[in-house]
């Protein structure tokens, strides 16, 4: 791996830094739908007009075709700039858009891509389902053909955005007969379409992000399906390598930021008992320390991931590694938030944002393949340990 940065790198890092400081919104993003939604719309779409969305995406769709190295370094000064995270675009952008760039047919392509870069379409996921999670490839969203269209009955669930998504990637079970993972199919569902009803659920945090998402007798047209009827399961495993390999990027960069944050409040907050300031305890700086150490190591984690793309042109299994390692260090950062800066994190808000921070950290041991099926991957398929019984 080649860590050094190219004349051009070193050129656009700063193209993006000056861009980043100048345009990021001034505003914090809205707790509450609709307005999250529209401040999260309307800051692709400044992106996408001055040439910042999809870096490393073709430019026959709208994106600037330049390498994932550079991608990084987009997501780098995104951090430095505080600017606010993808919000509902995260599906589209981090592995919608990939998957049908990796699977989708031209027309498919034509049809999404440039309107996911716009901020025009925004997408959810309906892969989880009450019975199938961890264990997905035993879901049982059934699709029959009908003449020219899938009809769709069944439930999703924990499904991100869905109360405010354009379009879904939707897995459903077209060959019962078939062994599990052989008739699965991946096909885009519009949720428009007569037959859906969505119920949003209400997280820990008090936002309702996710929902529940029941279908009858929905019609999809077949034309709608990514990479052939009862072939979904390997585009769903496309789908799932984006999302463990390249979709937390950002995130891992911003975790980075979040932690420096929590220094400088230690900084400034008073000891819980009243002597002195928090930083001042022992305990607190070697703790932060650690974190300091493992968020750089992590942070080279990364950039090995992007080489390694790079070489092959897709996230291997190695993702998994990151995923998990993220998950982990985002939890303690977070708790340590709390734990420093005690009532000072309880504000008149519901939940101040070290409070929130620390609940929304649940989610990422769970989202994307829980922390034991992370580490059920790293055991079977890169240690060659026994298989998961
Ligand atoms: C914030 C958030 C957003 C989400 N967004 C979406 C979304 O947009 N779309 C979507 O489809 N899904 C989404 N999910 C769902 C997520 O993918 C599932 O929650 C996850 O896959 C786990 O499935 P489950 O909840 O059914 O838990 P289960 O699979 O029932 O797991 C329960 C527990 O058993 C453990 N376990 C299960 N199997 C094994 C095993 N083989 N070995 C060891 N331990 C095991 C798990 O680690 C877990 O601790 C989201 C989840 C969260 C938290």
């Amino acid at each position: 791996m080649d860590l050094k940065f190219s004349p051009e790198d070193i050129a656009f890092r700063e193209e993006a830094r000056t861009w980043l400081e100048e345009n990021r919104p001034a505003e914090p993003r809205p707790n509450e739908w609709p307005d999250a939604r529209d401040f999260d719309v309307a800051w692709q779409r400044t992106q996408f007009e001055a040439g910042w969305a999809g870096i490393s995406w073709p430019a026959e769709w709208g994106g600037r075709d330049l390498s994932m190295l550079q991608q990084l370094l987009w997501y780098e000064a995104y951090a430095r700039a505080h600017a606010p995270g993808l919000g509902v675009n995260f599906v589209g952008m981090s592995h919608a858009g990939p998957t049908l760039m990796a699977r989708g047919s031209h027309m498919q392509q034509a049809a999404h891509i440039p309107q996911i870069l716009r901020g025009e379409q925004i997408w959810c996921q309906g892969f989880s389902e009450p019975s199938s999670g961890s264990d997905l490839a035993s879901l049982s969203t059934r699709a029959e053909i009908d003449g020219d269209d899938l009809v769709v009955n069944g439930q999703k669930i924990w499904t991100s955005y869905a109360n405010v998504a354009d379009r879904q990637e939707l897995l459903v079970r077209t060959n019962p007969s078939a062994p599990k993972h052989k008739g699965i199919t991946w096909v885009v569902c519009d949720m428009s379409l007569p037959g859906i009803e969505i119920r949003p659920i209400r997280n820990i945090a008090g936002q309702e992000e996710f929902c529940e998402v029941f279908y009858n007798d929905v019609r999809i047209p077949l034309t709608n399906v990514v990479g052939g009827v009862d072939n979904g399961w390997s585009v769903a495993m496309s789908t799932l390598s984006f999302e463990r390999g390249t979709a937390f990027m950002a995130d891992i960069v911003e975790l980075a930021n979040t932690l420096e944050r929590l220094v400088e409040q230690a900084k400034a907050a008073p000891a819980p008992l009243g002597k002195g300031r928090a930083y001042d305890d022992e305990a607190v700086r070697v703790q932060v320390a650690e974190l300091r150490a493992e968020v750089a190591a992590l942070r080279a984690l990364n950039y090995a991931t992007v080489s390694r793309i790079a070489r092959n042109g897709k996230p291997g299994v190695e993702g998994s590694i990151v995923r998990y390692y993220f998950s982990q260090l985002l939890q303690r950062t977070q708790a340590l938030g709390v734990d420093v800066l005690g009532a000072s994190t309880v504000g008149p808000e519901r939940f101040s944002p070290w409070a929130r921070g620390q609940l929304n950290a649940f989610r990422a041991s769970i989202a994307a393949g829980t922390k034991d099926i992370q580490r059920n991957i790293i055991g079977e398929r890169m240690l060659g340990l026994p298989k998961d019984r």
